[in-house]
């Protein structure tokens, strides 16, 4: 029977951590650090995202603040304001809000964030250097899951990885985290033949694919640790994840539920990025 990795009780004690830390580089410096959030458009999804990372900051003491632009705003506008709060010292981390509405350029924006600024880890300047394991910022979904496991224990190094997915947020770079501990990572995708024969093997599984309940019992190993990134809405408007959670329970000796595991400690780790971002720009 699996142990359950629970990322509330997790993230919700490393937000008392960032709070005190947030409350020392106040009373040192005289201000909080700050976070500012661009959203182009009407997204629902992401106006919800951008309404907890306002949340959140407010919890740990984190100065934020939100700027809308309309869905037919044009890139160049979107380019001036990054540059302008580029330039402005009061602002120690930007995130813009993904995905764009058609029509922008999501590398050349991402890109035009200071990479100093750049709090989601996702420019190509701090991309290559978390490959390099040369970084400040690591993007925050990975980093939550590598917590997650610190958190709880489970040693990575020597250890068989697999992730499934690769996309440049969080497959990728969850790859690269598990190597700098040590793993031995592979990373399948929609062309991988016998993905159940690398799964099988896989200590550690983490599941980044956006399919519900993909991963079923017979893909994993006994006493495999399950950590399960994906985020998907069911008709009823409930929200499940990329494992099979109740067909695995069983078999693996560790799991992330949805909602409930890895998705809390994406935000936490924003937090975290904000505050390191703001030490490093005294
Ligand atoms: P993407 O759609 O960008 O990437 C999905 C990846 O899964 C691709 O690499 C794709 O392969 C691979 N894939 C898709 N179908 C299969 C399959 N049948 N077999 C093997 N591989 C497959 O998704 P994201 O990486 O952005 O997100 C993945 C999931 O994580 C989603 O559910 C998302 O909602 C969730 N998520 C959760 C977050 C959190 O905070 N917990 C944060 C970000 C995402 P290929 O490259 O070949 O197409």
């Amino acid at each position: 029977m699996a142990a359950i990795i629970d990322g509330k009780a997790i993230s919700a004690q490393i937000r008392e951590e960032i709070k005190e830390e947030v409350c020392s580089f106040v009373s040192k410096h005289g201000k909080a650090p700050s976070l500012t959030v661009v959203i182009v458009g009407e997204d629902p999804a992401s106006q919800v995202y951008v309404r907890n990372k306002a949340r959140a900051c407010a919890q740990v003491g984190i100065v934020s603040d939100v700027i809308r632009l309309p869905a037919d705003s044009d890139e160049d506008e979107l380019l001036s304001l990054i540059k302008r709060l580029n330039e402005d010292s009061g602002v120690n981390g930007i995130l813009v809000q993904l995905p764009l509405p058609d029509g922008f350029d999501e590398k050349k924006v991402i890109c035009a964030i200071d990479p100093k600024k750049d709090v989601d880890a996702f420019g190509y300047e701090n991309v290559g250097r978390i490959l390099t394991g040369d970084y400040d910022f690591l993007p925050c979904t990975p980093a939550g899951v590598m917590e997650l496991l610190r958190r709880s224990g489970i040693e990575v190094r020597g250890k068989d990885c697999v992730v499934v997915g690769r996309s440049n947020i969080v497959g990728k770079p969850m790859a690269a985290l598990l190597l700098h501990e040590n793993g031995t990572v592979t990373v399948c995708h929609s062309k991988t033949a016998d993905l159940p024969s690398h799964t099988r093997r896989a200590d550690i599984l983490v599941a980044a694919l956006g399919r519900p309940g993909f991963i079923k019992a017979d893909m994993i190993k006994d006493g495999a640790v399950l950590i399960d990134v994906g985020i998907n809405r069911r008709e009823d408007g409930t929200l499940t994840g990329d494992v099979d959670f109740d067909g695995c329970f069983e078999k693996a000796s560790a799991i992330t539920p949805v909602p409930g595991g890895v998705g809390p400690m994406t935000i936490t780790m924003l937090l975290k990025n904000t505050l390191k971002a703001a030490e490093k720009q005294i």
